[in-house]
């Protein structure tokens, strides 16, 4: 059975007074590790941040996830921040292909593979993004475009790459908007990215963890993720929000423990 994973990106928010009082009260709206079992939660701050809130979560179940990554590994690159140094500083997680940066910082789908393989490199697990724009939505393409995202990772590194990495599903339509994907979009779009794995290699489809993210909020959340198909959500706006960010990450937990019961009855 997978776990449910939410990933909280807080894009360019937070400052340090802030980012302290967010991540406290969210530990304690969620309480105990113990209670929370089936579900992983990350959070994404900016990078500066990084050292900051890894030293909060240090008592916590909460884990550090970078919001982009280098896809080299040192050298003369201005601005950039490789694997290895987000590795230091405790980050597990890296968010690779998010929509903002393949639009406003022009990332491609073949430096987006490279960073994928750089995150694996630092033993930082790689969160994935793919969606469709509106109008390949309007048009009735929104499988092929997310199949032909992922088509281009795949040739390079391989379906045995995807072993315990994340894709998330983010239709740009529903990012940041209020739109949020029906449950039924969701699970088609999952359910053929995972068709697509299952060709290769039925046991990596299987433990692939595939969240959706655009417009999770704490009232949302409960129906998208009781869905098995559906392991997890990437949030942004409400993941800023300690009382949204904790509903969601506790809605997960309930979705997690239907399953978990429905799974015991059938056995
Ligand atoms: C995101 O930033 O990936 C995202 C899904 O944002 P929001 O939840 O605000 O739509």
């Amino acid at each position: 059975m997978r776990r449910k994973l939410i990933i909280g990106n807080w894009k360019m928010h937070g400052s340090r007074a802030s980012i302290d009082e967010l991540l406290l009260s969210v530990q304690s709206l969620v309480g105990a590790a113990s209670s929370l079992a089936g579900v992983d939660t990350v959070v994404c701050p900016p990078s500066v941040f990084i050292p900051q809130v890894a030293a909060v979560l240090s008592v916590g179940s909460i884990a550090c996830g970078a919001q982009t990554i280098s896809e080299y590994e040192h050298g003369a690159y201005t601005g950039e921040i490789s694997g290895s140094m987000l590795a230091e500083f405790d980050c597990r997680y890296a968010i690779v292909g998010h929509s903002e940066r393949r639009s406003l910082f022009v990332e491609s789908d073949a430096q987006l593979v490279e960073k994928f393989v750089a995150a694996q490199r630092a033993g930082i697990t790689p969160i994935y993004c793919v969606g469709e724009s509106l109008p390949q939505r309007e048009a009735g393409t929104a499988l092929g475009a997310v199949s032909a995202q992922l088509q281009v990772l795949i040739d390079r590194v391989g379906i045995e790459a995807f072993a315990g990495t994340v894709i998330a599903y983010e239709p740009v339509w529903a990012i940041g908007t209020g739109k949020t994907a029906t449950p039924e979009q969701v699970r088609q779009v999952h359910g053929h990215i995972r068709a697509l794995f299952a060709r290769v290699s039925v046991s990596v489809a299987a433990g692939l963890q595939i969240v959706y993210g655009g417009s999770v909020n704490a009232v949302n959340a409960a129906e998208l993720l009781g869905s098995e198909d559906i392991d997890g959500a990437l949030v942004g706006g409400a993941s800023l929000k300690a009382q949204e960010f904790a509903a969601i990450i506790t809605a997960a937990r309930s979705a997690y423990k239907s399953v978990e019961t429905i799974n015991s009855l059938k056995r």
